[in-house]
């Protein structure tokens, strides 16, 4: 990559916040000062990393507050000055933010892995404060992975490995896809370099054989839409490394993997992706099973596309991804959107969002309310949060999201405390379930309730794998 100066950040700040400009500059040669005389591995001085930080939330279009707060996110833990010192000087949101993204310093840990565990704690609950210290921590840690080329190999292997416990989770929670592809197909290239080289090298060879096709259908489907004039942008899309290594993993051949090549077709309206799925049903075949509606469903991280799997030309499958251009946007950068769709108190709007909409929200605070030891804490949020995840629906057509192994009684809990402390029995896809059943993808949930049943019972703690449930059944036995 080429050096990048601040020259470039301030471009991109001034093209969409001009009036940040001057706070930025402020920072950046604050933190220039400080870090003077350090330098990184690759030989570079020491600001390139937080300045490299900056420019990737830039490019997402953050605030002013938290390219101040990525310019000087390394200054509290690599130099002599105070969160007072940058509160005086940025402000206290600034300050805020930097402390929230500055490692918990070693002296209070009695073990270098407690240290780790105390710090991976901080990095997850910095989202429930403010969702823009994971922002930064992400940026952090992209910059971070694409110059892992200068650490040592055992640094590689551990780094790579943290970024897909924790980092690859939490972006994919947020619903930044960019950057979660990116963390994951650099993880991978040094956890598994054969691989991850084999696998490149293969897909390049397939993207070479099949751009005709794809050029060709893109071609095709613009005429369309422009025929009946409805504005659109179409792009070719393929699958990430790490994207084709899990379905490999999954058993799958490379020949059929169907969403190996996407159209992404953005229009104006949503009303238009409808309309375009129509169109591109008429003249390409659809894959009956492989349609899926995640407009009217959206996903649990808010994103939102039409997907169907076509025969494309020559009998090639290829999927097409039908959404509006904002929805390309909260599909590649996920909450950090709202910088960009609401100025001013983006900030709160997330949170709130946050909150109300992200359903691993609510069990990351209540499992952070009932750990009160770091290395519980991060298993629990490992096992529960950021390990293989099921979605079934409410009867109403609601999604819920649940670990793994969950039953009807994790369901009923999640729903609401009184459903979980009324349940009587369970009713799964039209038929009685035990109540200790291990839901499935897709599974329809309905909860019998009885006013006058004798509460949940002692036995339930080992039916269920939610700390929510856990909590909750515990509470109402000590009444
Ligand atoms: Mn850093």
């Amino acid at each position: 990559m080429n050096k990048l100066s601040i020259k470039e950040l301030l471009q991109v700040v001034g093209e969409y916040n001009p009036d940040e400009l001057a706070k930025v500059q402020k920072a950046y040669d604050y933190a220039d000062n400080l870090h003077d005389g350090q330098f990184r591995q690759s030989g570079e001085p020491y600001i390139s990393h937080p300045l490299n930080v900056a420019y990737i939330l830039a490019e997402m279009h953050a605030d002013g507050d938290t390219l101040c707060a990525a310019l000087l996110h390394d200054t509290l833990e690599d130099t002599d000055i105070t969160k007072e010192d940058i509160s005086y000087l940025f402000g206290k949101n600034v300050a805020n933010l930097v402390d929230g993204v500055t490692k918990i310093s070693k002296l209070n840990f009695s073990s270098k892995k407690d240290q780790i565990l105390a710090n991976t704690r901080k990095i997850i609950t910095g989202i429930t404060e403010d969702v823009r210290i994971i922002m930064i921590k992400l940026a952090d840690r992209l910059h971070n992975m694409r110059t892992l080329q200068f650490k040592t190999p055992f640094k590689q292997q551990e780094n790579a490995l943290e970024t897909m416990e924790i980092y690859v989770p939490l972006a994919y929670y947020i619903g930044a896809y960019r950057i979660k592809s990116e963390l994951e197909d650099l993880s991978l290239q040094y956890l598994k370099a054969d691989t991850y080289h084999r696998l490149e090298e293969k897909k390049q060879k397939l993207e070479a054989t099949n751009e005709p096709y794809l050029k060709e259908m893109l071609a095709k489907i613009q005429t369309m839409l422009n025929e009946r004039n409805i504005p659109n942008e179409i792009k070719i899309r393929t699958k990430n490394i790490y994207g084709i290594y899990k379905r490999l993993c999954a058993g799958h051949k490379l020949s059929d993997i169907h969403d190996l090549f996407s159209l992404k077709i953005m229009v104006d309206e949503i009303e238009k992706c409808y309309l375009t799925l129509y169109l591109i049903h008429s003249k390409y075949h659809p894959i009956n099973d492989k349609f899926k509606d995640y407009i009217s469903n959206p996903k649990t991280n808010m994103y939102q596309s039409l997907h169907t799997t076509v025969f494309g030309p020559n009998d090639r499958l290829i999927q097409t991804q039908i959404r509006t251009f904002e929805m390309d946007r909260i599909a590649s950068f996920g909450l950090a959107t709202y910088w960009d769709i609401m100025e001013g108190n983006a900030r709160e709007i997330m949170q709130q969002d946050l909150k109300d909409k992200y359903q691993f929200f609510k069990s990351l605070v209540e499992i952070n309310a009932v750990f009160g030891d770091n290395q519980d804490f991060v298993n629990q949020v490992k096992n529960e949060l950021f390990s293989d995840k099921i979605y079934v629906y409410t009867s109403k057509g609601d999604i819920v999201e649940l670990p793994k192994g969950a039953t009807p009684i994790d369901f009923a809990y999640k729903i609401h405390t009184d459903i979980g402390n009324t349940m009587v029995g369970a009713i799964v896809n039209e038929e009685y379930a035990p109540i200790d059943y291990k839901l499935k993808n897709k599974d329809r949930v309905r909860i019998i309730t009885d006013d006058l049943s004798f509460g949940p019972r002692k036995e339930w703690l080992d039916k269920v794998v939610t700390t929510r449930a856990r909590k909750k059944i515990r509470e109402f036995e000590r009444r």
